[in-house]
């Protein structure tokens, strides 16, 4: 095994950056690959363009005709650019991207053969896929799963294929995907947010949200990563113990990007460029080898698709720079881990960003009200939107003092604090013209100039106003985007239905003006919503104690999280936004619980594996080594070798209570994991999982991370920490 390390750390340390050729400007690469607006209107028909966007716009159905226009003119630009085959793209709940290809080549009579690709290929594929998770959904007589394309997300060619991203349904039309949910949430959220618009624009049509990711990640020489069978199985580090020198100095954040990985981000922002993948920035994160990603924002289910197809790039292209990327939320311990911020924020078809503070008190009374709004979604909704990113591995990050705890609070900074709390006195009912006038210059008048030197960040919050956008900070690096994005826009989109009538009922019933209406409604939410809102610092054990005393959930733990996924409450609203009928609400939650088992119990397998064929064997061959040498000080001294054995044989006894330790701790783990399998019910599973099974781990690293710092370095099996992280 040794061998093994020295081989790829040789190898690692010989690689040259690979080189890149920048011949094209980004903009001029921006979309070549991809069937969009401007590839429509060359290729289509006018009749068909106009169908093909009055879906993206309006939702509308494509007739049979028109989806043969399509399908015909997309296979001519896709074998004009030398594409062989078609794939139906979608996202399966195992939160990686699927595809199944199929070749354009058809035969005909006489042995002769066609490209062809028509518009029921286009429009719906029946690709089987029965393997996927479906949580009961799918039962032996309608096992059937469709995909049906979803116009909103343009194809696009990558290598010698035309993937069209679709929606993955079962035959009785249940979603088996995460796209499915996210379409109707954004559909509700843009209903529910135009009629509320409309208080303030008649004009308002539509109101889209926006998603702006930022993606953090570890990049590892592949023959280094490769060398350790824990990254390989589970993403991870399972043990190793920290180097002498790991973050303190922080000189890798912001640093100059080393060379082999700055070529890698050229060559991987090139073929988002292709792709139309937006990405922009690019910069060192703070633990060493790792680095973040951002694109400009975009609709956000355009967003998610480019997120995950970025994902998909990511590890192709680290490849062929002889790297792998983690994306995992906590590869190595005693380091950051990452994360991916979900940038949020709503925009009406005229432009304006309604979190975005405006030029007069009317549109800032429109800010407000969706700023308002956000915030008391969250305070209803925060344990919901917890589980919407609990997974075995944010689990590790999340509430782990680098990143915000697994307790969700709202910062919003000290300007708009002050906002709210002037808006909290608002007189109940009518106002007199003085306090309109008031509240006009003073109050909501004022609002755009105190944001422009708002700087105060606070980086140890869960979901975040910075500005134009709420950040929700917890979002885990590995997660799909579309699953918080999906309870996101409900909750808000639920919220503001809710004002709505509220408002209404005002205007009305107590002969209230729109604006007092208005001011009414959002102080009474104000008042209702001051647990959520925390500008303390989050990581602070003071924090706990209190979000505590506010009744706030403070989840640590998937299986704990999870619960609030199929609540009443989230159930009712879930069906109430027709976001997801109760089967799929549940169908989701046994899933992801069973994901949450199965992650475990990989980990645990590797782990037992490493330390009972690995270590221990090389503790035992050190020791040997050892006891020789003891031997040989008696043959030379006599009865005085203790004198120069000493150490050796403080050594010796030392390896043997780990070597025991190891033993004992790695029985118990399988005895327990064996109870666990036992174990009929999928959440008492889960949870003997988590609270028996995954606490042997950090026992059983202790003892291997010992033996690490014991044992000669000659013969240490796996790759050490300052080699995966330092090697650049
Ligand atoms: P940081 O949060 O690291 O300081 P920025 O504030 O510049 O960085 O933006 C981070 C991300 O936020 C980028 O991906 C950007 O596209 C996105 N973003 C900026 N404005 C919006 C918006 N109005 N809606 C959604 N995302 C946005
Ligand atoms: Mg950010």
């Amino acid at each position: 095994m040794a061998k093994l390390r020295f081989k790829a750390i040789e190898l690692a340390q010989s690689r040259k950056p690979i080189e890149i050729k920048e011949q094209l400007k980004r903009s001029e690469l921006f979309g070549k690959n991809v069937f969009n607006e401007n590839t429509m209107r060359q290729y289509l028909t006018k009749e068909a363009y106009k169908g093909v966007m009055s879906a993206i716009e309006h939702g509308k159905k494509i007739d049979r005709k028109i989806a043969d226009q399509v399908s015909s003119s997309m296979k001519e630009w896709a074998l004009s650019k030398g594409v062989t085959h078609y794939t139906h793209w979608f996202q399966p709940l195992t939160g990686a991207t699927a595809e199944k290809h199929d070749a354009f080549f058809e035969t005909i009579e006489n042995g002769m053969a066609i490209e062809k690709f028509g518009g029921s290929q286009l429009v719906q594929q029946e690709p089987d896929a029965s393997s996927f998770p479906n949580g009961g959904i799918r039962n032996t007589f309608e096992a059937r799963g469709y995909t049906a394309w979803d116009p909103t997300s343009p194809a696009f060619i990558y290598g010698t294929t035309l993937c069209i991203p679709t929606i993955f349904v079962s035959y009785t039309g249940e979603a088996l995907d995460y796209k499915t949910p996210l379409l109707r949430a954004l559909h509700a959220i843009d209903a529910a947010a135009t009629d509320v618009c409309k208080y303030f624009d008649k004009n308002v049509k539509k109101v889209t949200s926006s998603l702006g990711w930022e993606q953090e990640y570890f990049l590892i020489d592949k023959a280094l990563a490769n060398s350790r069978p824990d990254i390989a199985m589970t993403g991870r580090t399972l043990l190793g113990h920290s180097p002498a020198k790991g973050q303190q100095l922080d000189d890798h954040y912001f640093g100059s990007i080393p060379s082999r990985a700055l070529n890698f981000m050229r060559d991987l922002e090139m073929e988002c460029m292709l792709l139309g993948i937006p990405v922009k920035t690019r910069h060192n994160e703070v633990a060493p080898n790792q680095f973040e990603l951002a694109p400009i924002y975009e609709e956000a289910n355009l967003a998610v698709d480019h997120n995950s197809l970025l994902m998909d790039v990511m590890g192709r292209v680290a490849s062929r720079h002889d790297f792998k990327v983690l994306f995992h939320e906590k590869p190595f311990s005693g380091v950051n881990g990452s994360g991916k911020h979900n940038n949020w924020s709503l925009s009406t078809d005229s432009g304006v960003n309604l979190l975005s503070p405006g030029k007069t008190p009317m549109s800032n009374l429109q800010f407000l009200t969706f700023f308002i709004n956000t915030i008391k979604a969250v305070n209803n909704h925060e344990a919901l939107l917890r589980a919407a990113i609990a997974s075995a591995s944010n689990d590790h990050r999340l509430g782990a003092n680098e990143a915000p705890p697994a307790i969700i609070s709202v910062f919003i900074g000290a300007q708009l604090t002050q906002v709210l709390e002037e808006l909290e006195g608002v007189t109940k009912g009518k106002l007199s013209p003085e306090e309109k006038t008031d509240l006009k210059l003073n109050v909501v008048g004022k609002i755009p100039d105190v944001l422009l030197d708002n700087t105060d960040r606070n980086r140890t919050s869960a979901f975040a106003f910075t500005g134009n956008k709420f950040e929700f900070r917890a979002v885990g690096s590995m997660a799909n985007c579309a699953n918080p994005m999906t309870v996101l826009n409900t909750i808000v989109a639920k919220q503001l239905k809710d004002f709505k009538v509220e408002v209404d009922t005002l205007i009305d019933k107590k002969d209230l003006k729109k604006d007092e209406a208005v001011f009414n409604v959002l102080r009474e939410y104000i008042k209702s919503s001051r647990n959520i809102l925390f500008e303390g610092n989050g990581y602070g054990e003071a924090w706990e104690k209190e979000a505590k005393r506010r009744g706030l959930s403070n989840n640590k733990t998937t299986p704990e999280a999870l619960k609030a996924r199929i609540s009443k409450k989230s159930i009712e609203l879930f069906e109430q936004m027709n976001v997801m009928s109760k089967i799929e609400t549940e169908a989701r939650y046994e899933i992801e619980i069973e994901e949450y088992t199965l992650r475990i119990q990989i980990e645990s397998r590797v782990l037992g594996d490493i330390a009972g064929n690995h270590i221990v064997p090389t503790a035992v061959k050190y020791q040997n080594m050892l006891i020789e040498n003891v031997k040989g000080l008696k043959e030379i001294f006599g009865k005085d070798f203790e004198e120069h054995a000493s150490q050796q044989i403080q050594l010796i006894k030392g390896i043997s209570g780990h070597i025991e330790a190891i033993h004992a701790k790695v029985e118990q783990m399988i005895n327990t994991r064996k109870k666990a399998n036992n174990l009929k019910d999928a959440v008492k599973k889960a949870e003997m999982y988590c609270n028996e099974v995954k606490p042997f781990f950090e026992d059983i690293r202790y003892h291997c991370d010992k033996l690490e710092l014991m044992i000669d370095d000659e013969i240490w099996p796996l790759t050490k920490y300052r080699e995966l992280l330092f090697t650049r």
